[in-house]
């Protein structure tokens, strides 16, 4: 993957919501693949860490818990352990497996905030949200239901069309209603903090399009697509009263935006594996800021946008820290640029490695649960009850 020399790799994988169990799709799509990554470059001897967690923050958790009558914190507990413990027992070897609802994370992301706010890499923005006088409360993402303006799917959310996959905004919904009182939100006034996106297309454009053209073609043409279209300020900052709170004078009852703080947690989970073994892993800032270190983030197809345009630029705009070398998504495993996704290919780089790990099967179990593009969620499911049988107790999730 690329062709710089690097020292030492960080690799990530998408942290899972805390509001259900792991979906099949992301384990052979996202977890799999990084997990067999992360345990190549171990049997190379590299230095690697490789990083995952719980996403404990927005709206879905908060709407569980009210609709179960527990608090939020009681759904994050609950699917956390259920989703560390499966993690666990099917084998996918983090060396940290944390939590954004954690001291440690909640520190980092609000610090980070703040350098962003003090250096002047945010803007501060009223705008028209809609707001639920039943409930007394703003409506962000999927607090709103209503029909999409592109599809007219009639159930689309306040932040997407899961029908078409338009990213919305509250306010572009047709007929909306809130999910909380079931009442139609009125217009009301309120301030948010965003970081201009605008201001960084043009360096994306520089660094994806130009430089990074080996990311994958899923990956590589939907960063096109965006950076096509002009890109527009995005609210780092919600009305809410369940996250991490605003740091910041005059901002009382607002969080900080799910997708700002979730990446973030990727660094604060590094940081906590470090300060638990500070003599084999070192300082967090080698994982993270140094230009020597490769950095690897594994997502799931609909995280895209965020990883390779959104968290990016906080980096950017941070500018302490290393960027993403690449950001594969499903579609192939890829090691050492071999694809192993045909027969020939697969034949090949079985013999070779077999020659290098004698009696690694088992890290090859992993391989061809991963080995193809994402097809129908009961077909992997088969496929994965045959090859791995450490998945005894996992929780699988159907789509459908
Ligand atoms: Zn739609």
């Amino acid at each position: 993957m690329g062709e710089k020399k690097f020292k030492r790799t960080t690799v990530t994988a998408a942290l899972p919501y805390a509001n259900g169990g792991v979906h099949i799709g992301h384990l052979a799509g996202v977890y799999v693949p990084s997990d067999i990554y992360a345990r190549y470059l171990r049997l190379k001897k590299e230095e690697v860490v490789f990083i995952g967690g719980s996403d404990e923050h927005g709206v879905p958790i908060t709407l569980r818990a009210k609709k179960e009558g527990v608090t939020p914190q009681d759904v994050c507990d609950r699917y956390h352990k259920m989703i560390k413990d499966s993690f666990r027992e099917f084998g996918i070897s983090f060396d940290v497996y944390s939590r954004t609802t954690s001291e440690t994370h909640h520190k980092f992301a609000s610090d980070f905030f703040r350098k962003l706010y003090d250096d002047g890499k945010l803007i501060e923005q009223e705008t028209e949200q809609l707001y639920d006088e039943e409930a007394k409360q703003f409506l962000a993402d999927r607090y709103v239901v209503g029909e999409c303006p592109h599809c007219h799917n009639e159930h689309a959310y306040g932040d997407q069309c899961e029908k078409c996959g338009s990213d919305l905004s509250p306010m572009e919904l047709i007929n909306p209603q809130s999910t909380i009182s079931g009442s139609k939100p009125v217009v009301k006034t309120t301030k948010n903090w965003y970081l201009p996106l605008n201001n960084y297309q043009e360096w994306l454009k520089q660094w994806i399009l130009n430089e990074h053209k080996e990311w994958r073609p899923n990956v590589y043409g939907q960063c096109k697509s965006w950076l096509d279209m002009d890109l527009q300020p995005r609210a780092m900052t919600r009305d809410l009263n369940w996250g991490i709170p605003v740091p910041v004078e005059g901002a009382e009852g607002k969080v900080l935006y799910v997708w700002f703080d979730a990446p973030i947690g990727y660094i604060s989970n590094t940081k906590e594996l470090c300060d638990s073994n500070p003599e084999k892993f070192g300082s967090w800032q080698k994982w993270w800021q140094d230009p020597e270190t490769r950095l690897i983030h594994f997502i799931g197809k609909d995280n895209i946008v965020f990883h390779c345009l959104i968290f990016p630029s906080m980096l950017k705009a941070h500018g302490d820290y290393i960027l993403p070398d690449n950001v594969p998504s499903n579609e192939f495993l890829n090691l050492e640029n071999d694809k192993i996704s045909t027969s020939r290919n697969w034949a090949v780089w079985l013999h070779e490695y077999l020659v290098d790990f004698p009696n690694k099967q088992d890290v090859l179990r992993y391989v061809l649960t991963a080995n193809a593009p994402e097809t129908k969620d009961n077909n992997l499911l088969g496929r994965i009850s045959k090859s791995a049988t450490t998945a005894n107790s996992w929780q699988f999730m159907a789509t459908s």
